[in-house]
């Protein structure tokens, strides 16, 4: 339990299959951005939105704990691949604000924002916590605060949105990329590029 007065995490949710350098970028910038003491990476077990997650929870894991390992202003926490059903970020977030004494703020990408209003309990998540937005590769700014704008008149919440070095890097170029051998070097770190080379992930699609 964290105690300190005015203490700021930011959660760092995704499937992380495998996680990469676009993902790592985003958190570091927020984390300097908004002053926030730490970032929590929360690896989710099973996806409600996500049928084709490739790699096991416990892979995809080790992948975000190699990535991690260097920074000390990030953690992991296991509180979703640790349940057996699927699980929904409102339930993830009560779960930590009973654990930790702190402002919680959510960073997500742009594109994880356009889908914000399929999530479930989504008026009554972004009442909880602070959701950021960085800009990913992709995304139109117009569309962006269109939507921003939407959920502002419809629940009152305002996103906050931050403008940080594009990477256009996914985990699902990633994966095919080593499906067809192609080179993954310096999309992700070497730590977890020799993970999936080691365990012989995603070689074969699921
Ligand atoms: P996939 O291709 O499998 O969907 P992904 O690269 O989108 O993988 P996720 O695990 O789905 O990675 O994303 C977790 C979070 O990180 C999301 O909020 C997503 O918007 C954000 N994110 C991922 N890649 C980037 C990127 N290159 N730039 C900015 N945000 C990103
Ligand atoms: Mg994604």
């Amino acid at each position: 339990m964290y105690q300190k007065n005015n203490y700021k995490v930011g959660i760092m949710g995704g499937t992380f299959d495998p996680i990469h350098y676009g993902h790592l970028v985003i958190a570091e910038q927020v984390r300097e951005r908004f002053l926030l003491d730490k970032v929590i990476f929360v690896p989710v077990g099973k996806a409600p939105h996500k049928e084709g997650v490739e790699v096991d929870k416990f892979d995809r894991f080790n992948m975000v704990k190699l990535a991690i390992e260097s920074n000390s202003n990030f953690e992991i926490s296991s509180i979703e691949i640790d349940k057996h059903k699927k699980t929904y970020t409102i339930d993830t977030i009560k779960e930590l604000k009973n654990n930790i004494d702190a402002e919680i703020f959510f960073i997500t990408g742009s594109d994880a924002i356009l889908m914000i209003d399929t999530w479930k309990d989504y008026k009554e998540l972004l009442s909880l916590v602070k959701f950021i937005g960085a800009t990913r590769p992709g995304v139109k700014k117009k569309q962006l605060e269109n939507k921003i704008n939407e959920i502002y008149r419809d629940v009152g919440e305002k996103i906050l949105l931050t403008s940080i070095p594009k990477l256009e890097i996914s985990s699902t170029d990633i994966r095919r990329r080593v499906k067809n051998k192609k080179s993954i070097k310096y999309l992700l770190p070497e730590k977890v590029e020799e993970y999936i080379y080691s365990k012989s992930l995603y070689l074969i699609k699921k």
